[in-house]
């Protein structure tokens, strides 16, 4: 399978929308769709939580009288996707009182929503929410410290000190999460503030200076003090918890010795064996199906063992249910 095949996949990985960037710098063509029938906005409220619809299956997409009715503030432009042009608004704690009261919606974190929102939903949802993150943690210039106003659509932001005026744009950033094996075992590891027996993927974020693949060794080895050698990219996943864009990686260790680092509570070589007894059996947990680390996990044990994690996961709820 390809990594483009993988990527879309993974939540928040499958958004099929037209971004269109070229109509960001169009202010008349934002004006006139942005108040048209065909006009839909995502509703967020101060946390970054989306309004979904009572039964919290679907992204509510505001129409723009009903969004005239609650906030006026600005709309930031998020692309097209057939007939509709998507937008969206963060509201102000007493607009967001607003919204709940006119549509019977719900705000909701997108963590919680993630899994069981279609997934157009839950990409948009993690978009807009990425781009209003941004949004808040750049009010000023931090080159001069003046203010700065939004335009693009919402994409860019513009220092309105006139002897600065420079352009400040999203960031995304990069982190590396990745399986490593030692033959028929793979690395998992807990972090201090995770449940006892519940395991993960080792992950970190890329520094200055260097390639994603040198991330991938220099985490490990900082985590578990496992020595990695080939790697190789696996799919990639927005992850807008605030601003990262998750890098999935398969690993092979070299010295698969653990010593472990400041990190982590815990790191273990699993066999598949182990790790399925212990899902189906609930004495041992993982990341959630959200996460590249469930996805690096499921590819490893259907590489390592032919054993579908999905089908793992569905005994264990059998088993406990
Ligand atoms: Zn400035």
């Amino acid at each position: 399978m390809m990594s483009s095949a993988r990527s879309r996949h993974n939540t928040f990985a499958a958004l099929e929308l037209d971004r269109a960037s070229d109509l960001r710098e169009d202010q008349h063509w934002l004006a006139e769709h942005s108040r048209s029938a065909q006009a839909r906005f995502v509703l967020l409220d101060a946390d970054g939580r989306a309004l979904l619809s009572a039964d919290r299956r679907h992204l509510l997409g505001v129409d723009c009288e009903t969004c005239l009715g609650i906030a006026a503030a600005p709309a930031n432009f998020l692309g097209r996707s057939g007939v509709t042009d998507h937008f969206a608004i963060a509201l102000d704690a007493e607009s967001a009182v607003r919204a709940v009261a006119q549509t019977s919606g719900a705000f909701v974190d997108l963590r919680s929503a993630g899994a069981s929102l279609p997934a157009f939903d839950a990409g948009l949802f993690a978009y807009a929410r990425g781009l209003a993150h941004w949004q808040r943690q750049n009010r000023f210039c931090s080159a001069c410290g003046a203010a700065l106003a939004f335009e693009a659509g919402g994409h860019r932001a513009r220092c309105t000190n006139p002897q600065c005026g420079i352009a400040h744009f999203p960031r995304t950033d990069p982190a590396v999460i990745m399986i490593v094996s030692d033959g028929a075992r793979c690395l998992l590891g807990r972090g201090p503030q995770w449940p006892e027996r519940r395991y993960s993927t080792l992950a970190g974020f890329v520094e200055p200076g260097e390639t994603l693949e040198d991330a991938v060794r220099r985490e490990v080895f900082e985590e578990a003090g496992v020595r990695v050698g080939e790697c190789d990219y696996h799919s990639s996943q927005p992850w807008p918890f605030p601003a990262s864009i998750m890098l999935g990686f398969t690993a092979h260790a070299e010295d698969a010795t653990i010593t472990l680092g400041s990190e982590l509570a815990e790191a273990h070589w699993f066999g598949a064996e182990e790790l399925v007894d212990g899902i189906r059996s609930g004495t041992l947990g993982i990341s959630s199906p959200l996460s590249v680390s469930y996805r690096l996990i499921e590819h490893w044990l259907h590489d390592a063992a032919g054993i579908k994690l999905a089908e793992v996961m569905a005994s264990s709820i059998k088993t406990k249910g």
